[in-house]
């Protein structure tokens, strides 16, 4: 099948609200507009405030139409998205502004795949060069050594390089947990972001003794780790819509984790109604240890298992093969496709292409910062785009249809109908570039692949759940420049 008839069928199988009919905003205030500027009024009620962006260059709503609007306004109340159009049809007053002439926006990117706490071992000299296995067996003595407080730390550095570059929705797969490191260490610290968080409760329970790779040291018991994982999806779990927290289930990796944690995970996954999320095939290493250790494929080993459907989105899948590309396709299962980590390891290309003409979920993933060594969701959909074309032709894959895979492809791998497109009753979550940065010169001939195929930079604005969380390219809520100095002093730290 090719892209566009998937493209149709997928279209025809989105039900999204198309610009509704406009409500009277009884409590809007006029303002003055200032060019390039912002005009907050404080109101009684934040969540029934209402923003107005204003006469945005395009709006890319990646919504059943695929609609991009020139000379668009976008009007928010309280943390979604009211209205959408071109700025003539819209209100012009609301309690806040933000002219957004010579901008572009689109949805707020959704990265699928991450370890954030990997942050703080980017570039380790003695694994540059190494291949997974190689690369894993040298850091995981390193991050024995990790702290409730370097959780905390590198999990808001790491999402503060999201949000820069355009991220609004992230998933973290956190599975190392030395010295009393919890998962709230990084819930806690994305309520501070203010970003939209899957937080994946990861696990290992086979250590080198057993026949896996980690060190025994860094497993942990299987009864604890089920047990925890019960603990934070009761605390935490919300599956609302527009939720800004939910708990994943997420052991590590086949040969980290045992069979019987697996199928115990994905029973406890569904009688809680959470998603499923590991690594799977990444490389060909990992291939052989399948064979080897359960004589199956990868994509036997998940079917064995029941780690398959729509509740369930595994990382990387470089080497699945054809008869895992139609399993995954027949079941919903989800990718996360994460081509940086891949190339940095020298994993290979997955094959993307073909996983998008057979009907598989595939979302973006800037996987961990220490195979990454980067979380920009932009350079990430940039790199997608390129590396299909290395592996499969020109044709591959458009700047479009990268893009597409962030936004509405990773919604559907996180398993979410309320974010991925900017349409009335959406969540408010928006990521918003300067089309004047240096990086974009000479490209306004197509400022929608531009964004892909030139360096658009960091984002003017982030605005997430109606907020805005990066305004004239400043996060706010932390002061980044003391949060980083601390960052790379536990780096420091943690290498030494
Ligand atoms: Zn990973």
């Amino acid at each position: 099948m090719k892209m566009e008839s998937h493209d149709r069928l997928r279209r025809s199988l989105l039900k999204l609200p198309l610009l509704a009919a406009l409500p009277a905003i009884s409590s809007a205030k006029s303002l003055p507009l200032l060019s390039g500027n912002t005009q907050p009024l404080p109101t009684g009620n934040s969540m029934e405030r209402t923003l107005l962006l204003k006469n945005a260059e395009c709006v890319v709503c990646m919504d059943a139409d695929r609609r991009e609007i020139g000379n668009a306004s976008i009007l928010i109340k309280g943390n979604k998205i009211l209205a959408v159009g071109e700025a003539r049809s819209l209100p012009d007053s609301a309690d806040e502004i933000i002219d957004l002439r010579g901008h572009i926006v689109i949805p707020g990117l959704i990265n699928t795949h991450h370890h954030m706490y990997q942050s703080l071992t980017r570039a380790i000299p003695a694994v540059q060069n190494g291949e997974l296995f190689n690369w894993l067996t040298h850091l995981y003595p390193l991050w024995q050594n990790l702290t409730p407080e370097m959780i905390h730390i590198s999990t808001q550095i790491s999402m503060a390089e999201l949000m820069l570059s355009g991220c609004t929705t992230t998933s973290d797969h956190l599975y190392v947990y030395p010295n009393g490191c919890k998962l709230d260490d990084s819930i806690e610290a994305a309520a501070l972001m203010g970003m939209r968080f899957h937080a994946s409760r990861g696990s290992m329970s086979v250590g080198k003794s057993l026949g896996g790779l980690p060190p025994d040291a860094l497993v942990e018991d299987e009864a604890a780790i089920l047990k925890d994982t019960q603990r934070v999806i009761e605390r935490y779990h919300d599956d609302s819509h527009g939720s800004m927290l939910r708990i994943v289930v997420a052991p590590c990796s086949p040969f980290s984790v045992s069979r019987e944690l697996m199928k115990q995970s994905a029973a406890m996954a569904r009688s809680f109604n959470v998603s499923m999320h590991t690594h799977l095939a990444e490389n060909d290493s990992d291939i052989r240890y399948s064979r080897e250790k359960f004589n199956m494929t990868p994509a036997q080993y998940v079917e064995d298992l029941g780690w398959v459907g729509p509740d369930v989105w595994h990382a990387h899948c470089v080497k699945l093969d054809q008869h895992g590309i139609e399993l995954f396709a027949r079941t919903g299962t989800g990718v996360a496709h994460c081509p940086c980590s891949n190339m940095r390891l020298g994993s290979g290309i997955a094959p993307i292409r073909h996983m998008c003409d057979a009907g598989v979920h595939v979302g973006m993933g800037v996987d961990g910062s220490a195979s990454n060594d980067s979380s920009d969701m932009m350079a990430e959909v940039r790199q997608a785009m390129l590396l299909q074309r290395v592996g499969f032709g020109p044709d591959a894959m458009t700047a479009r249809q990268a893009l597409e895979l962030a936004t509405l492809g990773g919604a559907k791998v996180l398993n979410r109908d309320d974010v991925g497109t900017i349409a009335p009753g959406m969540m408010a979550d928006l990521a918003i570039f300067d089309l004047n940065r240096i990086g974009l010169a000479g490209a306004g001939h197509d400022p929608v692949a531009a964004l892909v195929f030139c360096n658009p930079g960091q984002v003017a604005y982030s605005i997430i759940n109606g907020k805005v969380r990066v305004r004239d390219g400043q996060v706010a809520g932390i002061e980044l420049p003391a949060v980083l100095r601390q960052h790379n002093q536990l780096a420091r730290k943690l290498a030494g």
